[in-house]
């Protein structure tokens, strides 16, 4: 009994709480684990735009609703003033860390997922061929498997991914049968093709890329390398490609997506939306020009999803984050409104991962809570050119399956000399990413993937 009479108070505090939460247990245990009151919801698969509440249970989306009373919730907490949004979905990122391999996206270009992630509001990334049918299964057990993030993936059309040059030029290693094979024994996982960097002047990359798609019923994504009049734009997004499929770096520059007279969107690209082609920025450290993107946006061409291409160079460079892309999208024109969907339920219906990227009622938890400062910001390119806005877009909390996994300013957090609420020893499996230190004695639960 020495230890329920310790001198610090407020382990004595949380004894008494526990025990008052005991038996308030049997009186009537609360619906849901958290509610976010009164913040602006953004749903874009669900058509809200509006301030609602939403609550949490086990993991999943329980409620959505103008008003859902604070008694209900083991937390109630008040995002009044900010926006409320799925969790962000980046749709092209290199997360293949931790091989050792110098100069490698399997290896030290890349990033470790949870570093780059949950701090802008990201809960799913998605690696664009890092790896290919080689070496998927050492990226899994290295990082897929192990990190917090939903870490989903395309595969290489090069079975030994992307790992430098004479890797990424081998023809000979480009096996479409190979491919869907890997593809189609991780479903769960492997939502794409990617075929990136050839220079070659042969179709082979995208022809083999194709096959793998076709046979594992998934979109393929083309980084289109270097521009070879072998092999148009235009024949690319209009004859080789499927509709469904998605072309990266739209905004480069690199290979005709601009047309020279009108500065507006190449002929390649416009043949190509309408037959069904998405469109992703994947801004990466030289996939992003304002001379192509203000005048593509001033004429409608905007893009389907935004990505970062995230890797070691873009994520220090112009790109930075995902919340940083956004925001440039916004000093050019887009709303914030078409902005957060293009994060969330477009890259999850290109990936064909619909049940990801909303709010639906019993849809995976997973949330951003972002807050659009106000103030003077500049936004840099690939050319080190600048366009300044006065808005960007701050990820104030994330949520990911149900469980809060980073709080910038802890909003879910009382003061330090407050009393705990009385469910605070049940809240705290939601409410805490790192055990921290708990203010009791139960256990923090191991976070689902
Ligand atoms: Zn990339």
């Amino acid at each position: 009994m020495k230890s329920l009479f310790r001198k610090e108070n407020i382990a004595c505090c949380c004894v008494a709480l526990s025990l008052v939460a005991a038996s308030n247990a049997f009186a009537q245990a609360p619906s849901y684990d958290l509610i976010l009151q009164n913040g602006h919801v953004l749903d874009d698969k669900n058509h809200i735009d509006s301030v609602m509440d939403v609550a949490i249970k086990n993991g999943k989306i329980a409620k959505v609703a103008t008003h859902i009373p604070s008694g209900d919730a083991l937390k109630t907490i008040d995002a009044k003033g900010l926006y409320v949004t799925p969790g962000l979905i980046d749709l092209h990122v290199h997360v293949y860390a931790g091989t050792g391999e110098r100069g490698s996206y399997a290896g030290d270009n890349s990033v470790p997922p949870d570093g780059f992630t949950f701090r802008v509001g990201v809960t799913t990334v998605v690696d664009a061929g890092c790896s290919g049918w080689k070496n998927f299964e050492d990226f899994k057990q290295r990082i897929i498997d192990r990190s917090k993030t939903r870490v989903l993936a395309m595969l290489n059309i090069v079975g030994s991914g992307m790992r430098g040059e004479k890797y990424e030029q081998n023809t000979a290693d480009m096996d479409g049968e190979a491919t869907a094979k890997v593809a189609l024994k991780y479903p769960e996982t492997i939502v794409g093709i990617k075929t990136a960097h050839f220079e070659g002047p042969e179709w082979t990359p995208v022809e083999q890329a194709v096959i793998a798609g076709t046979k594992a019923n998934i979109p393929v994504m083309v980084d289109f390398g270097a521009d070879r009049p072998t092999r148009p734009l235009y024949d690319l997004l209009n004859k080789k490609l499927r509709p469904g499929d998605i072309y990266t770096h739209m905004y480069s520059g690199l290979r005709q997506e601009q047309d020279p007279v009108t500065k507006g969107p190449s002929k390649a690209f416009i043949d190509g939306r309408k037959r069904g082609i998405y469109f992703d920025a994947g801004t990466g450290g030289g996939s992003f020009k304002w001379s192509l993107a203000v005048p593509m946006v001033k004429d409608g061409f905007i893009p389907d999803s935004l990505s970062t291409d995230l890797h070691i160079g873009s994520m220090n460079g112009a790109t930075k984050d995902e919340l940083n892309v956004g925001s440039k999208m916004m000093a050019i024109g887009l709303s914030l409104k078409e902005t957060v969907a293009e994060m969330t339920s477009h890259p999850a219906h290109e990936v064909k991962r619909d049940d990801l990227g909303n709010l639906s009622e019993g849809s995976v938890a997973d949330v951003a809570v972002l807050r659009l400062e106000k103030g003077k910001f500049g936004f840099t390119d690939m050319v080190n050119t600048r366009v300044d806005g006065n808005e960007k877009l701050i990820c104030e909390m994330t949520i990911k399956d149900g469980r809060i996994v980073y709080d910038l300013n802890g909003m879910e957090a009382k003061l330090w000399n407050e009393p705990a609420d009385p469910h605070a020893s049940e809240a705290y499996h939601w409410t805490t990413f790192a055990p921290r230190g708990p203010r009791q004695n139960s256990k923090p639960v191991e976070m689902p993937h």
